[in-house]
């Protein structure tokens, strides 16, 4: 068995190892930072397009082999273990809890409140967004209230949101589309979407960012 020496070694390679990676690099330049991941690695970008046609003409599974064999949680409602984790097929939605949500014992005598106080939570979203370029709108409930804009402006709403917005406001409901992790514009090094389902950057796949802005959808 080969020996890896390191000084600091992660255990799992889903996206919270890949921040903590960064962060830890970032922080602390110079280490030697080890990840171990029980998955292979399966994102193979040059056939990725391949793979969606096959999925489409065939009905075959997109991600082939993204799995481990005997190795899933009971329950669990993707079995993906591969290089990248469950990130692999997430949607970007990239929901905060509010203050509220932190203080549900004291406010409604609901489960636990948090041991942490909601200025110090919140500038750690303002990074991980920053960092994941989440596309949103300010929240017209107080209780969302945010110390910075979002990194990105909002993805236009898709026809069918567009008239739900309008019913809903009808009512008096407050209404603002959900927050995406999804790149308008090329950023930090990765592509912009290309609103493919499952991600891949096959030249012939990739459109002008104002192709992106008109269709994109808002949620998944
Ligand atoms: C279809 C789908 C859509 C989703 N959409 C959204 C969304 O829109 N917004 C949102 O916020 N969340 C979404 N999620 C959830 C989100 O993707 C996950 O919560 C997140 O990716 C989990 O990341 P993680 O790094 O914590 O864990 P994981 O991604 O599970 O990574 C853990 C990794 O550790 C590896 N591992 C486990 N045990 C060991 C071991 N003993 N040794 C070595 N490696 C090990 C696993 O193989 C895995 O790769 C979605 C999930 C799915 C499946």
């Amino acid at each position: 068995m080969p020996v890896h020496e390191c000084d600091v070694c992660i255990i799992g390679g889903g996206i919270c190892s890949a921040m903590l990676a960064r962060k830890v690099s970032e922080l602390k330049p110079g280490l030697s930072i080890a990840v171990v991941e029980a998955g292979r690695s399966i994102f193979d970008v040059a056939n990725r397009a391949r793979y969606r046609q096959r999925t489409l003409d065939y009905g075959e599974h997109p991600w082939p082999d993204d799995f481990v064999e005997d190795q899933q949680g009971t329950g669990t409602i993707s079995m993906t273990m591969a290089v990248g984790g469950l990130a692999l097929h997430w949607g970007g939605a990239c929901n905060r809890f509010s203050e509220e949500d932190l203080r549900l014992k004291s406010s409604y005598g609901l489960a636990v409140d948090w041991p942490l106080e909601w200025p110090e939570l919140e500038r750690y979203y303002c990074e991980a967004e920053r960092r994941l370029n989440v596309s949103g709108e300010p929240s017209p409930y107080p209780g969302d209230r945010r110390s910075e804009p979002y990194p990105q402006p909002p993805i236009p709403l898709s026809y069918n949101l567009q008239v739900l917005k309008e019913w809903a406001e009808q009512s008096g409901l407050k209404f603002n589309g959900l927050p995406m992790a999804r790149n308008l514009t090329p950023h930090d090094g990765r592509g912009s979407c290309c609103v493919f389902d499952t991600c891949g950057d096959a030249e012939k796949y990739v459109r002008p960012a104002r192709d992106i802005r008109r269709t994109t959808r808002s949620g998944n």
